[in-house]
This record gives C-alpha cells, sequence and structure tokens, in this order.
C-alpha cells in the first residue's frame, strides 16, 4: 500500500511540475498586453507567487507590458535580464500590442525647496520604475524609455545619469544616507520625490519633524490576546505615552487612531503621507503561536523593509534595551504594510512579548509605559543627530 501511495505520489507531483512551466499562455493575438494598475503600490514580483519577494511596486494608473499569463499572473517585460510578475487582481489589459511603446524623453527639470529634491520627468504614459537603495545612495529606474536625447534643466543635488541599459533610464543620487523618497503622479507625467537629510537643532532634534504614531489593530480587530488583555488597548496606551514624549521635545506629531476603532492597513499608511511625515513609527506587542516557546523568544523587537529604515529601528533598538532590560528580540527585515512605505521613513516596533507574563506587567503598568516613551523618542532624537553627522 505504501509503495503505490508513494509512486501516485510522485506522479502528481511530476505531472505538476510540468504543468507548472506549460502553465504560461500567451496574453492574446499580440505580443504584449498594456496593462494598467488598478491599486496604488501593486507589487511587482520576482516570481509568479503571492509570498514571492518584491522587485517593485507601481502606482495607480501607471503601465506595465506583460508577454506571457497564467491563471493568475502577468509576466512582465521590463527590459531587464529576467522577468517579473504581477497579479492579475491588480491590473487591467487596456489593449494588445506587438511592439511595446518606448517613449522617447527629451528633458527632466529640477526643483527644489527646503525639504525635498523633486525631478520632473514628462511622460505620456506613467511607466514602470523601480528604486534600488545603494552603499552610496538612491537609484531611480524608468522602464521602456528612450532617453538619448534628454536634457537635464535646473540641475540641484548630487544626481547623475548612469547608462546602464538603452530603454532604461537611470537616475543616481548620490548620498551618505536616506530620508525618504518616492514617486508621486503628475497629470502630464510622474515626478520623482526625494526629501532633504533635515538640519537639525542638535539640542532639541526633534523641532520640526513630523511624526506619525501608529497604534497597531483596534476595533474588531484586537491583536494579541493573552492574560486577559488585548493588544489593541496597549498599543493605544503606549502610542499616547510616545506621541506625548515626542511633542514634549518639539515634533509634530499624529496618530492613525485615537480610540478604539478598525483602521486599514491602507488607510494607515496614507494618512501618513497625507500628514507629510518624515518618520512613521507602528506600535505592536509581539506573541508566538505557541505560547511555549517565550521561553526562548521574547523582548522587544524592530522590524523594517527598506534599507533607509534600519538606522532609525538600531537608535530605538539601543535606547528601548537599555531602558526595559528586556530580551534583545533583534532589527529585523520584514515586508509589512507599515514597513514598506519608503515615505516616510518606517519602522514597526514589537515593544515586548504580552504572552510573556514579566513583559505584560510591564507593559501594562503606566509608570513603564511612560518610560519606555521617553526612552523611544531619545531613539528617535538620537537618529536625527546621526544623520546629520553626513
Ligand atoms: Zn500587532
Amino acid at each position: 500500500m505504501k509503495k503505490i501511495f508513494f509512486l501516485v505520489g510522485l506522479l502528481f507531483l511530476s505531472t505538476s511540475i510540468v504543468f507548472a512551466a506549460d502553465d504560461l499562455i500567451d496574453v492574446g493575438i499580440a505580443k504584449y498586453a498594456v496593462l494598467e494598475a488598478k491599486k496604488d503600490y501593486a507589487p511587482i514580483r520576482i516570481s509568479p507567487s503571492e509570498n514571492a519577494q518584491r522587485f517593485s511596486h507601481i502606482r495607480r494608473g501607471f503601465v506595465l507590458y506583460a508577454d506571457k499569463q497564467n491563471d493568475n499572473f502577468y509576466r512582465i517585460d521590463l527590459g531587464e535580464d529576467k522577468p517579473f510578475w504581477i497579479e492579475k487582481k491588480y491590473a487591467d489589459v487596456q489593449a494588445v500590442i506587438n511592439e511595446k511603446r518606448i517613449q522617447k524623453i527629451d528633458k527632466i527639470e529640477f526643483d527644489e525647496d527646503k525639504e525635498s529634491y523633486k525631478i520632473f520627468i514628462p511622460l505620456y504614459i506613467q511607466n514602470a520604475y523601480s528604486f534600488k537603495e545603494v552603499p552610496d545612495g538612491l537609484e531611480f529606474n524608468l522602464y521602456d524609455v528612450d532617453y538619448r536625447n534628454i536634457e537635464i534643466k535646473n540641475k540641484r543635488g548630487n544626481f547623475n545619469i548612469i547608462p546602464v541599459k538603452k530603454s532604461v533610464l537611470t537616475l543616481k543620487y548620490i548620498a551618505p544616507a536616506l530620508f525618504g523618497y518616492d514617486v508621486l503622479p503628475h497629470k502630464d507625467g510622474l515626478v520623482l520625490q526625494i526629501k532633504k537629510i533635515p538640519k537639525i537643532n542638535k539640542k532639541k532634534p526633534l523641532k520640526g519633524i513630523k511624526a506619525v504614531v501608529d497604534p497597531g489593530h483596534g476595533g474588531e480587530e484586537k491583536g494579541v490576546c493573552a492574560f486577559g488583555v488585548e493588544e489593541k488597548d496597549v498599543n493605544l496606551k503606549i502610542s499616547k505615552q510616545i506621541s506625548k514624549a515626542l511633542k514634549k521635545r518639539g515634533a509634530k506629531v499624529y496618530m492613525t487612531r485615537k480610540r478604539d476603532k478598525y483602521v486599514s492597513l491602507h488607510d494607515r499608511v496614507l494618512f501618513a503621507q497625507e500628514k507629510k511625515a518624515d518618520i512613521l513609527l507602528s506600535i505592536h506587542q509581539n506573541s508566538l503561536p505557541d505560547p511555549k516557546d517565550v521561553v526562548n523568544r521574547h523582548g522587544v523587537g524592530m522590524y523594517y523593509y527598506n534599507k533607509q529604515a534600519y538606522a532609525l529601528a538600531s537608535q530605538l533598538q539601543t535606547q528601548l534595551l537599555k531602558q526595559t532590560g528586556f530580551r534583545n528580540d533583534g532589527i529585523n527585515f520584514a515586508s509589512f504594510a507599515l514597513t514598506r512605505p519608503t515615505n516616510p521613513v518606517s519602522v514597526l516596533v514589537e515593544c515586548g512579548y504580552l504572552i510573556d507574563q514579566n513583559e505584560k506587567e510591564k507593559l501594562t503598568n503606566k509608570k513603564f509605559q511612560k518610560e519606555f516613551a521617553k526612552a523611544l523618542t531619545t531613539g528617535v532624537e538620537n537618529y536625527l543627530r546621526y544623520l546629520v553627522v553626513f
């Protein structure tokens, strides 16, 4: 019996592999389907799985070219060495065509204000783009363009066009540290916005800084429940203390919720962007699927996605370890809705584990919450001081 099952299993395995490879079909009667993104920041992934690593994202209304498809994904040709993928639910087919519409870019125009560089790129179709944080700055790639006759107007800051690929405009921003960047849709193209390192007062680094504090969960979404405590309530209490401490030291602070209500992840990010925040701190309490594991795994931990946020995460972790005496649960890379934004600089803080009785006692104690908030605020100040060294 066992042998038969094994054989049947093997058969399934081999057919499914063959099937997966054969699964791709053409996009229609022409070579390319023109796709328009219907969700803002829709993920572009490195393989056709919803859990696959993200390569980039695309803003709503922007365009991609697909050359193949399977049941759930379009295969995207960005003119790179390998293909990328977008889930069908995030894109509408606008047309099928045999040649990509390569756009001629004849100029890019620089502008700046106190806070950021703004680079306008005129386009009649808003094409796919990607960012790459490199050790000496940031690379911005714009796909499916012809920039042979490009003129650079009012150049500011330390930017260079790097000729890497013929159909990809690579604009490099050279900087020792990054403080937020994004692409803003514009009716005649797009604007690449890159924030400058703020000029700060070393004694009062938070003066003029805008922070969004995001108490995780809320309403029917309770988060972790342990020892009769709900995470959403602890998050809110600690967030209010953090907000107070940041304000006291000069920051302008906004909270994504001030009471017990449900707020979607998308709305939290949108709120932070609308407020033009410099930093975004999402406040959570941790847990584990099996409470027995808490013997080994507990303590305070940071989560970041973009490299630029690592410095903030690291300064927060140093201060919070010192203040709490909790175990070091690490500075962890994680793709969360609240860690992915490239602007503001975003970190998710897991204050401790509510399923650890000792940590739960402390995290629900008002005096401890105040001290925690103060230590976190010192961490933000040290991060700003560290930035200004550059
Ligand atoms: Zn949580």
